[in-house]
């Protein structure tokens, strides 16, 4: 019979490794404090792109992983997963475009001071020149997380898997001894669950607004201000900070300056605000941490946290890996 395996951690890297191990008749189990929404993965703008997570050589070949699984998801209709023109600027110079992005068909845009037609998002709705000095451009996978962390949880439960909330481990030897193997996907909760000190919150805030006209692509500029605006199905994520903080209390005046970065550089009027989400990006500063290692108990432990901001993009790739870490387990 196949092994019996706890999964703590409800968010998008638990909910993908179960999947995996469900799928392959493991008997699978999550325990999560928190599940989907109430996650970080729940107020991630979750766009495929590799950012503020380590080591840089793994990360690419996980992210190349991810992005072929969820290029085949995008074909399903209900998984909220969809292809975006990603649109990536900088405010400082000229872009590089990472070597990986080459072959996926990434190209530079060509920036005029006038409002020029490439980095025309639509007809009507045209970035403000003066913001921008370069850009490149890329089809990439969007995640949509009001839909998907739901497609993800009921596609683990179909494979048989169960999911249980309101969980909370003071140590991953408190889960249950019936399970053989435990698998630690507890975000930034590693930080507690296992005493991780390299671990740090990198806090981020966006602010939900409803969809904006002829906003098609996704805009994004990693240089200060942080920024982006990412048309959802049913509304559209603008973005946002990023600072070492584990305060997860919304800050009205980080809304007010992302909404209005995000409107000067669309030349639009500033939308109302839906929603505002906060979350704490698990970055490790010695990189994602996916290891086997030993309980206590003697039962096999395997740690997939530590994703940063790149949990999404990273999420099939490091639950392949794990799922390769597992076999031969005794
Ligand atoms: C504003 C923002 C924007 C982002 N944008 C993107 C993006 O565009 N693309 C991208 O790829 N990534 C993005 N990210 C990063 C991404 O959200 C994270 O990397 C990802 O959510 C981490 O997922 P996770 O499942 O590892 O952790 P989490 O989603 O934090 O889930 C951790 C789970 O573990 C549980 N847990 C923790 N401790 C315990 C405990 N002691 N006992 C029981 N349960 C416990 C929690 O309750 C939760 O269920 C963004 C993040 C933020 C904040």
């Amino acid at each position: 019979m196949k092994q019996r395996v706890a999964i703590v951690g409800a968010g998008v890297s638990g909910l993908t490794c179960g999947i995996v191990f469900a799928e392959c008749d493991f008997r699978s189990a999550i325990f999560a404090q928190d599940i989907g929404q109430r996650t970080t993965s729940g107020a991630a703008a979750a766009l495929w792109f590799p950012y503020d997570a380590e080591p840089v050589d793994k990360v690419i070949a996980w992210a190349l992983q991810t992005y072929q699984v969820l290029l085949d998801l995008s074909h399903d209709p209900n998984s909220g997963v969809s292809m975006i023109e990603l649109r990536q600027f900088s405010r400082t110079g000229k872009i590089q475009i990472p070597d990986w992005a080459i072959p996926l068909g990434a190209h530079a845009l060509v920036l005029s001071s006038e409002y020029a037609s490439p980095a025309r998002t639509e007809a009507s709705l045209t970035i403000c020149p003066s913001v921008f000095k370069s850009g490149f451009t890329l089809n990439v996978p969007l995640m949509d997380t009001t839909i998907y962390l739901d497609y993800l949880a009921k596609r683990f439960v179909a494979a048989g898997g169960s999911i249980h909330g309101n969980m909370r481990f003071e140590r991953l030897e408190d889960v249950g001894r019936e399970f053989d193997l435990v698998f630690d996907c507890s975000g930034i909760g590693a930080k507690t669950l296992v005493a991780d000190v390299d671990l740090e919150p990198h806090r981020g805030q966006v602010a939900i607004v409803p969809k904006i006209d002829n906003l098609s692509c996704a805009i994004v500029c990693d240089d200060a201000p942080l920024m982006y605006a990412i048309p959802r199905t049913n509304d559209c994520v603008f973005g946002g900070t990023n600072e070492v903080s584990g305060n997860c209390a919304v800050d009205p005046t980080s809304t007010s300056r992302i909404v209005a970065e995000c409107s000067r550089v669309l030349n639009i009027d500033k939308p109302r605000v839906l929603d505002e989400r906060v979350g704490l990006r698990p970055f490790r500063k010695s990189g994602v941490r996916l290891d086997r290692g030993r309980l206590r108990d003697g039962r096999t432990v395997l740690h997939n946290y530590g994703h940063g901001g790149s949990g999404f993009t990273l999420s099939w790739g490091c639950a392949n890996e794990v799922f390769q870490l597992a076999q031969n387990v005794r």
